[in-house]
Parts: structure tokens; sequence; C-alpha cells
């Protein structure tokens, strides 16, 4: 049985809980350590010399990392939902009702359980430590928080400031959880232990009252809209309105959790946690919690791996990089490797280029500076980091440099050619293309094996996705390289194997290029992307167009089109559109007109559509059209290799296109339809439609199997 918890004193009346799980880098709370837990407060409660007691930590930059997810994803029926949790808030409350006041010490991350434990305690502190994070994240789990966090926050520090916390899942750091009266006092990482210490004296002397006075908001507002029950009536009102606005509908974890602090905020605390665990049993059996469950277990699975299948491989450690071409991708790489602490030198052809990619990089860090995700030092340090030129010059000591110019192959193999005669022996060579393939420009390279495929998406800052592109040369060492550096980048990569499109958009071109056939059929921009809206798409796939640029989406579906020409529908509609420099948001016009940030419905897009046989097609009939081409192509990519297995189609959609996160990724949403739906439903739309619909024989086999398409892997 693991060991968490050790007790110790400190003088002569002051106890220290020290949670360290062994042979853990994180302390996590499982059955297990929460029956330990229980034992230590038995004990504890007899303590009568105690006058206080510190829980505490022994990781480095781990307070609590929460409840044992894995735990919670095998929970299948409400009635095991409800008892774990109600379990759960019985220790908690008993540490609650300790007889002398308890202070949690928090330095490093607090998650979920462990936040909702330092609420059972009388007092919290938190250190200054980059590290120290504080949250309730369960709503981004398809839960809500069940050990006593929906009851005992709001009680703490009010309605409106628990919404933020609860309802969104966000992180607070020590500074910003003191302002809204979570945290009841913030001390320095280096001195944790002394500064806690010294504020047990504080606790002991009953000079506390400062503390507990400033966390609940003041002021009249708060008077209209706390303490009165038609305030509080207006502030759920409102919450509800916010949290379906961004959740659409798709998400009924926080709207569940909202209703839990409505019903329970005036209640006991007693009576609440036993609404708190009702409401968790109901959430945590629901498809759309073990779906994000699955998507959160897998991310922590890519950080453990490094991309080959040879575990001892490290890769190169990346401090100077080089990135050429200084356009709308190379100034996003420059910006994202300098902000990870590595030098970076840009080079461009024109001097232009370099300055628009600094200006770019510039932009993204003052967006941040203005929500204080970084200091005005860190800003200038950063910017200090990128630097730029026409020339080689500063490329010698390079340890990776990603090329992102134009895509045009033979240019790119040209300059290719040229980089080898400029940098070291064992820099690493990564190419950004999105639609060639990493062995064609292989050819121009004389060590092949550094070389490698590294695929970011756009806007760089912001996709969470890298698809890593092993060619037939590339070696583990310079996977490895660049699986690891989009980790530190704090970004989820996958490794997929050379082909065209890659896997992301070798499946979302065809999925955007079905839109248009929809278009020639007669259904509208509207109606496409609503269709698709309602299915979870953070956004319709005409919008997507003008996104992207109907130019850039233009030039990868021709490049797809000669290689799936059997799979994609013919039309005319980019070519004219990019004729008539209709290149979407970028220049003010494509499917969609753009005033400033708005976006407006544009008739005019009809004289640019050649209208074919009409076709009337549900919301629901149009979702599938798009999507289940995709579940199609998915299937041939992972017979091919491409895919290296279903995990990666989904998180690899998932983060690289939005697909709707809480349905699993495209694959879980496939088992979820039904495989002899899908192909039944591919059959009919390949008679009506055309043989681009005709079910792969890879669909096939895996249809025939019975399995789906994660049995089939195992
Ligand atoms: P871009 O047109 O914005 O920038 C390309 C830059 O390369 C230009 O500044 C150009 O001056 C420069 N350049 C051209 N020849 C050069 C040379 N010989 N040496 C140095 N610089 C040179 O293009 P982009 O959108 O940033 O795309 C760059 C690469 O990234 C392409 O391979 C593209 O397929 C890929 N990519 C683009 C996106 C996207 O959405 N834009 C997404 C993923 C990948």
């Amino acid at each position: 049985m693991a060991k968490a918890f050790k007790f110790e004193k400190t003088g002569q009346s002051i106890g220290i809980l020290y949670f360290d799980l062994e042979g853990e880098k994180i302390n996590k709370l499982s059955t297990e350590v929460m029956m330990e837990l229980s034992g230590h407060i038995d004990q504890l409660k007899n303590q009568t010399d105690l006058k206080c007691l510190l829980l505490m930590s022994k990781k480095e930059g781990i307070f609590i990392a929460g409840a044992d997810i894995s735990e919670i994803k095998d929970i299948n029926d409400e009635q095991s939902g409800y008892e774990t949790a109600h379990n759960g808030q019985l220790i908690f409350d008993q540490f609650a009702n300790l007889p002398f006041p308890t202070v949690a010490v928090i330095d490093g991350a607090c998650m979920g359980g462990g936040t909702e434990l330092s609420l059972a305690c009388t007092y919290r502190l938190a250190t200054d430590s980059p590290k120290t994070k504080i949250a309730l994240p369960e709503v981004n789990l398809g839960i809500l928080p069940g050990l006593g966090g929906t009851v005992r926050l709001p009680k703490l520090i009010g309605l409106q400031r628990s919404f933020d916390i609860i309802l969104t899942g966000r992180n607070l750091n020590a500074k910003k959880a003191w302002k809204v009266g979570l945290v009841d006092k913030v001390i320095a990482a280096e001195w944790a232990l002394e500064k806690a210490v010294e504020f047990t004296g504080e606790v002991i002397d009953g000079k506390t009252k400062k503390y507990i006075k400033r966390r609940k908001p003041k002021g009249l507002v708060s008077l209209l809209l706390e303490k009165n029950i038609l305030g509080r009536r207006i502030l759920f009102s409102q919450a509800k309105k916010i949290v379906l606005k961004k959740s659409k509908g798709h998400y009924p974890a926080p709207i569940k959790a909202l209703e839990t602090i409505k019903k329970t905020y005036k209640m006991s605390v007693k009576k609440g946690l036993e609404i708190e665990a009702r409401a968790l049993g109901e959430l945590v059996c629901t498809q759309i919690s073990k779906n994000l469950i699955q998507l959160f277990l897998w991310t922590q699975e890519i950080k453990k791996e490094n991309g080959t299948s040879n575990e001892s491989i490290s890769g190169k450690d990346i401090n100077k990089a080089g990135v050429l071409g200084a356009g709308v991708m190379g100034g996003g790489i420059a910006q994202l490797f300098a902000s990870k602490e590595i030098q970076v030198r840009v080079k461009d052809i024109n001097y232009d280029a370099v300055a628009k990619a600094y200006q770019q990089a510039a932009q993204v860090l003052k967006s941040q500076l203005k929500r204080r995700r970084i200091s005005k030092y860190e800003y200038k340090q950063i910017m200090l980091r990128i630097s730029g030129g026409v020339d080689y010059s500063g490329f010698k000591n390079t340890d990776l440099v990603v090329e992102a110019i134009v895509e045009d192959l033979n240019i790119k193999k040209k300059i290719l050619t040229e980089l080898e005669n400029y940098v070291g022996e064992n820099t690493v060579i990564a190419t950004n293309t999105s639609s060639l393939l990493v062995d064609d420009m292989a050819e121009a390279i004389k060590k092949k094996d550094r070389f490698v495929g590294m695929h970011f998406f756009n806007p760089v800052h912001r996709m969470p996705l890298v698809e890593i592109v092993r060619g037939k040369r590339s070696s583990d060492e310079a996977v490895a390289t660049v699986f690891n550096l989009s980790k530190k980048m704090g970004k989820t990569p996958i490794v997929v194997n050379d082909g065209p499109g890659f896997l992301v958009n070798r499946l979302l071109l065809p999925y955007m290029v079905e839109a248009i056939s929809l278009l020639e059929e007669g259904h509208s921009v509207a109606e496409i992307d609503k269709a698709m809206l309602k299915f979870g798409m953070p956004m319709g796939p005409i919008e997507l167009f003008d996104e992207v640029g109907v130019d850039v989406a233009f030039k990868v579906a021709k490049i797809l089109q000669e290689t799936m020409a059997d799979r994609m529908a013919e039309s005319d509609l980019l070519q004219k559109m990019v004729d008539a420099d209709r290149l979407g948001k970028k220049n003010g016009r494509g499917f969609y007109r753009y005033k400033g940030r708005k976006k407006e419905d544009d008739p005019s897009i009809k004289e640019f559509i050649t209208l074919k046989e009409r076709s009337y097609l549900s919301g629901t009939e149009l979702a599938k059209r798009m999507v289940y081409p995709m579940i199609n192509e998915a299937a041939r990519c992972l017979e091919e290799g491409i895919a290296l297995r279903p995990r990666d189609v989904d998180v690899g959609m998932i983060f690289g296109t939005g697909f709707a996160p809480f349905r699993g990724g495209l694959l879980k949403y496939a088992e979820s339809e039904g495989l002899d739906n899908i192909v039944n439903q591919l059959d009919v739309f390949e008679k009506e439609f055309g043989q681009r619909f005709k079910p792969s024989a890879a669909l096939l086999k895996i249809q025939e199997s019975a399995k789906g398409f994660y049995e089939s892997e195992k």
C-alpha cells in the first residue's frame, strides 16, 4: 500500500501533515490515499495539544494535482459516482471539523480535489512561485467539483467570483487567488515553511479577522446582487447565458454546476454536499465526460512519450534555432521559440518580411502582456532573443532550423541544399510544409536522417497541435528532438508518416471541399456552417475557408486532388474566387464579407456558384455528408500507416481542427454512431451523390471485424 502522508510536529503545538505520495512525481487523491488521510484525521482528532495544523506538500512544483482521474474514468453508474463523491466528502468534512484550525500551504499546482481539500481548511496560504496555480478544472472533464467545491467556494468568496472559477475551470496564480479571496495570504516560496509557521502565530493569537473579512466582495454592487434574492436571480441567469453562449449547449457540466450552486448556496454544508454528490454521480457516467477524460488521459500519455518506439532516445536540446521564411508561419514559430528561451535567427529574402515577422511576434506578445500573461521584462527578453537578416549569418551554431518558406517544391529543395552548407553537422532540419512530401524534399539534403516534418498550424501561438512527419529516412533522434521540443513549447505533438496532406489536412480538405459541393447543390453558406456549428465544430467549413485563406486552401486542395481525385468533389468555385481576389478574412472578402472583426453574409457569393442538381438535406444530413467521408479517409490513413494509432487521429483532429472535443474525436464519434450505420449511409450517399463516398476497403474491414477502431488496434 502506497504511503502518502507523514505527520510531524514543530514546536509544542503546531502539527504539519506532509503529503508526499510514495513512488509518484505528483500527489493525487486516489481511494487508497483518501483512506490513509482518513486514518490520519482519526489520530489528529485526539491530539489535544495541537493548536494549529499545516497541510503541506513535499513535491516540487505540486501541492495536490487532484483526484485520480483513471479511477473516475472507470465509474459507470450514477450510484457509484454518488458514493465515490459522498465518501470523499465525508473525509474532507472530518478534516474541516478537526478541533483546531488548519492551514493549507499551497506551493505549486493545486487542482480539483486539491483545491477542495484546501477549501476544507480554515485558512489558505499560497506561495509566489510561478508554479503555484489553483483551479477547479472539473468542468473541463465533463464533471463538477464533487468534494465540496461547489458548496464551500461560493460560501467563502461569494457567487460571482465562484462562477468565474467553477464554471470556467481556469487557473489562478497566487496573486489572483488572493485578490478573489480564495487565498488569505501570499508568501515567499523560498520561505514557505517559515512563513507558514509565522502565520500560525497569528492564528493562535486570534489575529486573523482581517483575513476573513476580505474574502467576500463588499460594496453596493455586492449588496444588491449577492445579498438579496432578486440580485442572485440576476446573477444566476446571467451566468447561465454566458455558459450557454460559450458551450453552445454541448457541455452539460457547467450548467449542472450552476444549478447545484443555485440549490445549495443557502443550505447547510451537509445538505449541500449531498446534492453535489448526486450531481456528480449524474455527470460522471455521461459519454461526454468519458470522452473529455479520455482526451485528458491521452494528453498525459503523450507527455511521457518521445515520438519513437525507442524510449531511451531523448533527442537534442534546442537552445538556438534558425527559421527560414519570415512569413505568417515563420513569424509565429520565431515568437513561440523565443518565448521558451530559445535564441532564434530568422532569414528571409527581403528585409521587409523580417521586419514584419518581428512585428508579428511583438503583436502576439503585446496581447499576452496586456492580459498579464507575461511581464514587461519578459516581453523585452523574448524580443531580444529574435534576430533576423537576409543571409545565413547566425545559422552555423543552430541546433535546429525550421523551414517555412513559400510552398513550392523546387524553391524549397534549392534552399534546403543551400542551407546544409551553412549549418553544423548535427543541426536538425525540419520543414513546416503543409502539403508537400517530406521525402520529396529530403532528396535535396545530403544528411537525410536529420530531416523531418514539423507541421505547425495557423495561428501558431494558438493552435495546440504539431504534426511531426517522419520521412522514410528520418532518424529517431530527429523525430524525438522535434517531438520533445513541441511539448516544451506547450503543444501536443503526434507523429505521422509521410504522405499527401499527412493526416490532418488529408482528412480536413475533403470535408471542406464537400461543403462546396453542398453550396453547388443549392444549400446556403449559412445553412452549411450552421449544421457544423451544431455538430460541435468551432466554426463552419465555409468560414474556415475564409480563415485559412481561400488561396491557401485552394493550393492544398489542388495538391491533394492529384492523389485523391476519386474521393474529392471537383469544383471551379475556389479558382473563380481566387481570380476575383476574394481571398477570405485577410483581404476582407471571401465567402463572407468582413467589416473589421465583424463577419457578414455576402449574397454576391451566388454569382460564383455553378448550381448542380438540387439536394434537400436536413442539418443532420448535411453534417453526415461532410463528416462521414473523413471517417472513411481516416480508416485508409490507419491502414496505410499514415496515422500510427486511432488515438493520434482523434488527438490530431481535436487539437488541429477543433473537432468537437465532447465527441471524443473523429473515430470515437464514428464508434458512437456505429460503423454499420456509417457504412450504410456512405452506400446511400454513393448511390445518390457519386463514387467519392464509396466505403473504403479499410473501413469495411474494421466494420466486418465488429470491433471498432480502438478494439481493432489491440
Ligand atoms: P508566407 O507567404 O506568409 O511566407 C513565406 C515567406 O517565405 C515569405 O516571407 C517569403 O519572402 C519567404 N521566402 C520565400 N523564398 C525564400 C527563401 N528562398 N529564403 C527565405 N525566405 C523565403 O507563407 P506561410 O503561410 O508562412 O507558409 C510558409 C510555409 O508554412 C509553407 O510551406 C506553408 O505550406 C506552411 N504552412 C502554412 C500554414 C498557413 O496556414 N499559412 C499552415 C501550416 C503550414
